[in-house]
């Protein structure tokens, strides 16, 4: 028996919470409760002054905050009895993969994971799990337990994470990305943090971002020609190691994306009766029409790509070891 006292083996931080549990993701992994992180679970306005961050102030000073929680219980699925269970606390992974089948992918608009969190937590009533920073640092803002408020219908059932990206515009429209990314001597594209946000909060110390192609990349979503700048190689590189994470801990998330009878990305929201049969990784626009996010200039044959041979190369030691354990008996 470990002595009282003694400390509990230490995480080595690529640790995401599922129920209470940690679950390793091979990439950096930032948690609300660690320093530096963003904490969803807190009440109080986080940027604001201090002596104006509680509810009842912050609730005079933002319209928008209707709620002191931005965020609340999955109850999709589950029986009275099991919800007088999980109402204080009490979830089980196999429950919790029973009712989550989706992870959405969402960009920010924000340009960076710090000003990101102040909008949803200081600013709306909004949540997400997971933010994915320009560096490729990703934050755990509530356990995977919580019902996150990112995706309106699909919140009950989904993980959700809002990439660091300022977005998509239709050409000619008025935008920042003029702002954001410029040109290097070299000819290569980089971001500029604009002076407002000082470092941008960026993690890496002297982090350069690269879009992960030189060009602003042009595409149809909902019908609707977009202009945007590809996202970071090391954002990819994360949010591949965490959809293999994801769909390794909820096997009802199917390592894939919404396709067309040819086999081709579906580029607009999924009808309802389709949406409500999905299970797998998806994009904000498929649920709703007045979203364009991630946007055109996402790679999901990359990211679902990659996480694949994840699931089925490099993570076989931890499938074989996994296969008879507790992770699949949601199944
Ligand atoms: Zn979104």
């Amino acid at each position: 028996m470990p002595r009282p006292g003694s400390m509990a083996t230490p995480r080595i931080g690529d640790e995401i919470v599922v129920a209470g549990q940690f679950v390793h993701t091979g990439t950096r992994v930032v948690l609300w409760m660690d320093p530096g992180g963003y904490d969803a679970y807190r009440v109080e306005r986080r940027f604001s002054p201090l002596e104006r961050a509680d509810w009842e102030h912050s609730h005079q000073d933002e319209k928008e905050l209707t709620s002191p929680n931005r965020y609340n219980m999955r109850r999709n699925g589950l029986s009275a009895e099991e919800i007088e269970r999980i109402r204080g606390g009490g979830w089980d992974l196999p429950t919790l993969q029973r009712v989550v089948d989706q992870f959405v992918i969402h960009f920010d608009a924000c340009g960076t994971s710090r000003e990101c969190f102040k909008v949803l937590q200081d600013y709306r009533d909004l949540s997400v799990h997971f933010m994915l920073d320009l560096d490729g640092t990703i934050y755990q803002t509530l356990d995977l337990k919580e019902r996150a408020w990112h995706a309106t219908t699909s919140n009950s059932r989904s993980v959700g994470i809002e990439i660091a990206n300022m977005g998509a515009y239709a050409p000619g429209e008025k935008n920042p990305l003029n702002n954001w990314y410029v040109k290097d001597a070299s000819g290569r594209t980089r971001i500029t943090v604009p002076p407002e946000q000082r470092d941008g909060g960026i993690r890496t110390g002297n982090f350069v971002g690269r879009p992960a192609r030189v060009e602003p990349v042009r595409g149809t979503i909902q019908g609707q020609e977009l202009v945007q700048y590809d996202f970071i190689p090391e954002q990819y590189q994360a949010l591949t190691k965490l959809t293999a994470a994801l769909c390794k801990s909820f096997p009802r998330i199917k390592c894939d994306y919404p396709r067309d009878a040819a086999g081709k990305l579906v580029r607009q929201k999924l009808p309802d009766a389709e949406l409500n049969a999905y299970q797998g990784v998806l994009g904000h626009y498929h649920i709703q029409t007045n979203k364009v996010d991630p946007g055109p200039a996402f790679q999901w044959d990359r990211v679902i790509g990659e996480a694949r041979k994840l699931l089925h190369g490099g993570m076989s030691d931890m499938a074989d070891q996994t296969s008879k354990g507790h992770l699949h008996t949601g199944r």
